[in-house]
C-alpha cells in the first residue's frame, strides 16, 4: 500500500518544471493526478502519459490561471474525472521583473492575478471538495524572505502573498481536519530560472549548497507533504533553497 493510495490531486501548472515533477512525485506514491496547463497542450499529454504508465489516473486540463471562471472550472473537472479531490497544489506562475520605475501595469496585473488571485480562488473552489485529511499546497518563492535583486520586487511580493494566505488558510481549515502549506523553492532548474542561465553562477554564490535545485527536490518536499506522515504540519513554510536563506 502505498503513502498517497486512493488519494486525488490536482495540480496547477503542471505541464513543466516544478509542477510535473510534483504531479509525477504525487503519482509515485499512489495518487490518481490532474493537471492543468495553459500554453503548453503537448507537455501536458506527455506528463499524462508518464503518471499512467505508473498505473494511475491523469487527466490534462486547460486553465488559465488568470481566469477565474477556467480556475472553477479545471477544479470541479477535476474532482468529477478523479471521483474527488484529496490535495491541491497550487503551483503555476509566472515571473516578470523590472524595477517598479519601469513596470508596466499590465505586467503588475498579470503577475497578481497568476501568482496570488489565482491560488486563493483555486483553494476557495476545492474547499467544498475537500475532506478530513485534505491538503493545500502552495509553491512560494525563497524571495518571498530574501529580495535577490531588485528588479524581483513585484514578483517576489506576490509570492509573500502567499505566506500570509497559507497562515489564514490554515487556520480556517485547521477544524476540518485539513492542512495548508507553503513550500519555498530557491533557485531551481527550470524553463524559467535554468542553471545555466545569465544569473546563474550568481545565483548559486548565494546558496550554501553550491547548486541549483532541481525540479524532484521541490516535488519531494510537496510529496511529503501530501502524505498522512505529515498531518501535524500546517500554516508552516518549508524552504527548498540550498541554504540560501540562512
Ligand atoms: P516554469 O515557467 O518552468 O513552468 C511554469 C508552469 O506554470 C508551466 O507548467 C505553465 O504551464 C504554468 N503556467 C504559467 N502560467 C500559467 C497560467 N496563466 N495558467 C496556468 N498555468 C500556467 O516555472 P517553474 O516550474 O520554475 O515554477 C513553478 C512554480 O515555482 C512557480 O510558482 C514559480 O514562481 C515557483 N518558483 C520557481 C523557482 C525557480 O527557480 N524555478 C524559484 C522559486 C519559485 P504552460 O506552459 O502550459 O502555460
Amino acid at each position: 500500500m502505498q503513502e498517497l493510495s486512493g488519494k486525488r490531486a490536482l495540480v496547477t501548472g503542471g505541464s513543466r518544471g516544478i509542477g510535473e515533477a510534483i504531479a509525477l512525485a504525487l503519482a509515485e506514491k499512489g495518487a490518481d493526478v490532474a493537471i492543468t496547463y495553459d500554453r503548453s497542450a503537448d507537455r501536458a499529454a506527455q506528463v499524462v502519459d508518464a503518471i499512467k504508465t505508473k498505473g494511475r489516473r491523469a487527466a490534462a486540463i486547460k486553465a488559465d490561471s488568470a481566469d477565474p471562471a477556467a480556475i472553477q472550472h479545471s477544479v470541479d473537472e477535476a474532482a468529477r474525472v478523479l471521483g474527488g479531490l484529496d490535495i491541491l497544489v497550487n503551483n503555476a506562475g509566472i515571473a516578470r521583473y523590472n524595477t517598479i520605475a519601469d513596470f508596466a501595469v499590465e505586467d503588475i496585473d498579470a503577475l497578481l492575478a497568476v501568482n496570488v488571485r489565482g491560488p486563493v480562488l483555486a483553494s476557495k473552489a476545492a474547499i467544498p471538495h475537500l475532506t478530513g485529511g485534505g491538503r493545500i499546497i502552495n509553491i512560494g518563492s525563497a524571495g518571498a524572505d530574501r529580495i535577490v535583486g531588485a528588479p524581483g520586487t513585484v514578483y517576489y511580493m506576490t509570492k509573500s502573498a502567499l505566506q500570509s494566505l497559507t497562515r489564514g488558510l490554515a487556520q480556517e481549515l485547521g477544524p476540518r481536519d485539513i492542512t495548508v502549506n507553503l513550500v519555498q523553492p530557491g533557485s531551481t532548474n527550470t524553463d524559467m530560472n535554468p542553471e545555466g542561465g545569465e544569473s546563474a553562477d550568481y545565483q548559486r554564490s548565494l546558496i550554501p549548497l553550491g547548486r541549483f535545485g532541481q525540479p524532484e527536490d521541490v516535488a519531494a518536499a510537496v510529496a511529503f507533504l501530501a502524505t498522512p506522515a505529515a498531518r501535524q504540519i500546517t500554516g508552516t513554510i518549508l524552504n527548498v533553497d540550498g541554504g540560501a536563506l540562512t
